[in-house]
């Protein structure tokens, strides 16, 4: 008899684990609280940018079916306008990635991956889980894992007090996906633009519902004037007020924005969550355990467009784990070294993310200056979206850092 796994979401992280244990042979159950068409003809979730190495473990499973047609991203740019002058730019680079990073809509991608999910044998369960499904889960299969994002359930999970950081939301969040950008020249990118005490604003291209578009990330501190969604009331003021805040703050992109029109009346999206890492293992009232991965217990701000690659890594690190436990007990002690395997990457990211929430800091800004004399650093810098672990720890302290950059320019010279 092969062993029975539960999931319960149907996102980034329960699919993708969901189909490698399906095609290792395991019996499937996954419990997901939107069908294909509630997510497809839903609001977007995401910009869901994801790198190499990620997407290497959904091409392991031949998930990538949007490999030709989504649209490359190509390298990472960074702008940073002068506070004193406005509309001039105090830094300015642009570096290509080794690797093309993609985006693909996730109202495109789920809906087909749930289709993939029950073609090669998966039980889908449309269901909202509670405790009780918990419960009846953890009964009838070996292991039971909760895969649910930012769903209410995952809040059963203790935060985790000494590994989180922040117990407030950090950014006032927005996403506007719009067709008729003008691309960048030369390469496409994430084109970065950081706001002193303002915020930040991305944008890159993508994949969505109806073909090839940008997406535009808005990071507002909050209070502050990119702080500014609360009176939008419809798709077409969110798109009035994102263009205003780059008429204001970064006149370059919005000379891009001349003929943009939004992709549908759900592609927009404001919100705000506190960046938290939980607990991993959930006791239930029977004294059974649940398991939580990704997003569930590992939940970064958006700035560093990570939580779909740490989804995809988590993916494959539990996949291995549960494959490596052949038909031994998915007890306690494995979930928690399962867990930690995870976090000894995931920590690192959740560090390189969390800095750049912060005020930059002296030796941070000088890098990001210095990357403009130097193509090398600025392709590392690039780089590390795909593997933060390349960046850590020096990003984070001022005397490596500036080391860092010193090796640059004798490499250089
Ligand atoms: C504004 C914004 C921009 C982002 N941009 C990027 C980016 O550029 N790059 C990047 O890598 N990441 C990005 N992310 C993060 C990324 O989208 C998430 O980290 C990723 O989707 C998490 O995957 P997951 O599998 O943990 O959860 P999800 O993909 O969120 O899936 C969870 C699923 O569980 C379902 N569910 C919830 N509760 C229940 C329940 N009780 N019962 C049944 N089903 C349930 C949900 O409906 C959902 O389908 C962004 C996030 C936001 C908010």
């Amino acid at each position: 008899m092969s062993r029975k796994i539960a999931i319960i979401g149907a996102g980034q992280s329960g699919l993708q684990t969901g189909i490698g244990l399906l095609k290792k042979g395991y019996q499937v159950t996954m419990l997901s609280n939107r069908t294909q068409d509630d997510i497809r003809s839903g609001r977007v979730t995401s910009s869901q940018c994801m790198f190499d190495m990620a997407l290497n473990t959904e091409r392991e499973l031949g998930l990538n079916f949007w490999e030709n047609d989504c649209p490359p991203v190509e390298g990472i740019g960074l702008t940073v306008p002068n506070p004193e002058r406005p509309g001039e730019k105090l830094i300015d680079w642009a570096a290509p990635i080794d690797h093309k990073a993609q985006s693909v809509d996730q109202r495109l991608k789920m809906p087909v991956w749930m289709d993939e999910f029950v073609r090669l044998g998966g039980e889908l369960v449309f269901q909202d889980a509670g405790i009780d499904e918990l419960e009846a889960l953890a009964a009838s299969h070996d292991l039971v894992l909760l895969a649910a994002g930012k769903g209410e359930i995952v809040r059963q999970f203790e935060r985790d007090a000494e590994r989180s950081v922040f117990d407030k939301p950090q950014r006032a969040l927005a996403l506007t996906y719009v067709h008729g950008m003008e691309p960048k020249k030369t390469f496409s990118r994430v084109a970065f633009n950081l706001i002193p005490g303002v915020g930040e604003y991305f944008c890159f291209p993508a994949l969505t519902l109806s073909g090839p578009c940008e997406i535009m990330v808005f990071e507002g501190i909050p209070g502050g004037p990119m702080d500014c969604w609360g009176d939008v009331e419809t798709p077409q003021q969110h798109l009035a007020r994102s263009l205003e805040i780059l008429n204001t703050y970064c006149p370059w992109e919005a000379e891009r924005c001349k003929n943009i029109q939004l992709t549908d009346d759900n592609g927009v999206l404001a919100g705000r969550f506190p960046p938290t890492v939980r607990k991993p293992v959930l006791t239930l009232p029977s004294g059974r355990k649940v398991l939580g991965m990704a997003d569930a217990l590992v939940v970064n701000d958006p700035i560093t467009g990570q939580g779909s690659n740490n989804g995809a890594k988590c993916s494959k690190i539990y996949l291995d784990s549960i494959i490596d436990r052949a038909d031994q007990a998915f007890d306690e002690n494995w979930m928690k070294d399962t867990f930690e395997k995870y976090w000894a990457y995931a920590e690192q990211v959740v560090s390189w993310t969390n800095s750049i929430l912060l005020p930059p800091e002296e030796h941070t800004l000088n890098l990001l200056g210095a990357a403009q004399q130097s193509p090398d650093l600025a392709k590392t810098i690039a780089n590390g979206f795909n593997n933060p672990v390349n960046l850590m720890p020096w990003w984070t302290n001022a005397d490596a850092c500036n080391q860092v950059v010193a090796e640059f320019f004798k490499k250089e010279a």
